[in-house]
C-alpha cells in the first residue's frame, strides 16, 4: 500500500461486529506462521449522488473467496450470499463517506506447528479502509518485468488469492521500485507473460486487447473479466492467449487492472515506451466505463454493482 491508509472503524471478526483495534489474533496462528490464509479485496465507490456506496462484483469476489478457502480446506459457515450480506452490514455499519477497500480474510486460526490445512480451525474477518488510487490511472506509469518467476500453479496455486502466496509479489514489487519503476510485470515457469504483482495485465497488439489465458498462473481476475466483457460490448477484439515477453515491447497500448489498481496505463516496460507514453485509445475507453459503472453515471452494468445506502448511525449502535 502506498500511503497510511485510515482503517474504518469497524471490523467482523469471530461472528460479529467489534472495533477494528479488538479485531486481534495470536502471534502463533498458523495463518501468521505459514501463510494459511486467503483473502479478498473488494472496492466500494462513492456514487455520483453522493450517499451510496457502490460496491463493484460483490457476489463474484465472495464466490472466488470461497473457491480460495476451498483450496486451503477451510470450512466455513458461509456461502457466497450470506458472505455478502455480512460484508454489506459492515459496510451499512461504517458508515464510509467516501471510497472504501474491502478485506476480507479467511484464516488457519489454531495456534498449531504442523504446516498441514486438514484438521484446523477456520476464521473469517473483514475490515474496511479508506483507499483512492493505488497505482496513478491518469498518466502512463513504469512497468519492469521482474527476475522473479510467478509462483506456478503446482506449487502455490495463483488462482487463489492464498496470502503465503505475496511473498513472491512483494520480492517482485520490490525488484520493480528499486529499478526504478512502479509495478512489476512476472513472467510464469514457462517463460511467458502471466501478471503484475497485485494486477492482471493487458496488450493491444495490432489492435486485439490481449491477456494471459487462466492457465498461465494468475489470478483469475474479476476486473480482468470486466474489461473483457466490455471490450466485446464495444466491438474490440480480444484474445486470451499466452504472450512472450518481446510482445510487451512492440505493443501498442498495456495496461494493468485489477481491485486495486483499477486500471493503470503503463507508458514504458524496461525503459522502452509503450504507443506514445500516454494512455492509448481503447485503455482510454474501457477506463471511462469502467468509472462511469462504479460511480453509477451509467447503469449498463448495474447487474455488477451492490448499492449500500449511507446510513447515518443511531445514538444507540
Ligand atoms: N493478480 C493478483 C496477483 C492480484 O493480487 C490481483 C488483485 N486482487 C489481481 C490480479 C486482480 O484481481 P481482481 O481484479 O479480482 O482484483
Amino acid at each position: 500500500m502506498p500511503s497510511p491508509s485510515p482503517m474504518l472503524e469497524y471490523a467482523f471478526f469471530e461472528g460479529r461486529i467489534v472495533p477494528f483495534a479488538e479485531a486481534k489474533i495470536s502471534v502463533g496462528t498458523h495463518a501468521v506462521q505459514y501463510g494459511t490464509g486467503a483473502f479478498a479485496g473488494i472496492r466500494g465507490y462513492l456514487d455520483a449522488d453522493g450517499e451510496t456506496i457502490n460496491i463493484f462484483r460483490l457476489p463474484d469476489h465472495t464466490a472466488r473467496l470461497l473457491n480460495s478457502a476451498k483450496l486451503l480446506r477451510a470450512e466455513l459457515p458461509f456461502d457466497r450470499d450470506s458472505l455478502a450480506q455480512t460484508i454489506v452490514s459492515l459496510v451499512e455499519r461504517n458508515a464510509p463517506t467516501g471510497d472504501v477497500y474491502i478485506r476480507p480474510f479467511v484464516y488457519k486460526a489454531s495456534v498449531q506447528l504442523t504446516p498441514r490445512l486438514r484438521g484446523m480451525d477456520d476464521e473469517l474477518a473483514i475490515y474496511m479502509l479508506s483507499l483512492g488510487d493505488y497505482l496513478d490511472t491518469s498518466r502512463g506509469i513504469k512497468a519492469v518485468v521482474a527476475s522473479w518467476v510467478r509462483v506456478p500453479d503446482n506449487a502455490i496455486p495463483g488462482r487463489g488469492k492464498l496470502s503465503g502466496a505475496y511473498v513472491n509479489s512483494a520480492l517482485a514489487k520490490d525488484e520493480a521500485e528499486e529499478k526504478g519503476g512502479d509495478e512489476a510485470i512476472m513472467l510464469n515457469t514457462a517463460g511467458k507473460v502471466s501478471e503484475g504483482s497485485g494486477c492482471n495485465l493487458f496488450i493491444v497488439r495490432d489492435g486485439v486487447l490481449t491477456t494471459t489465458p487462466i492457465t498461465g498462473d494468475i489470478l483469475e481476475g474479476i476486473t480482468r473479466r470486466s474489461f473483457l466483457r466490455f471490450a466485446a460490448d464495444e466491438g474490440i477484439p480480444t484474445a486470451q492467449r499466452d504472450i512472450d515477453r518481446s510482445e510487451l515491447y512492440l505493443a501498442e497500448e498495456a495496461f494493468f487492472c485489477g481491485t486495486g489498481v483499477q486500471i493503470a496505463a503503463i507508458g514504458s516496460i524496461d525503459g522502452r515506451p509503450i504507443g506514445d507514453g500516454c494512455p492509448g485509445p481503447i485503455t482510454t475507453r474501457l477506463r471511462d466505463l469502467f468509472f462511469d459503472t462504479v460511480r453509477g453515471r451509467s447503469d449498463r452494468y448495474a447487474e455488477w454493482v451492490t448499492p449500500v445506502r449511507r446510513r447515518v448511525p443511531a445514538a444507540a449502535d
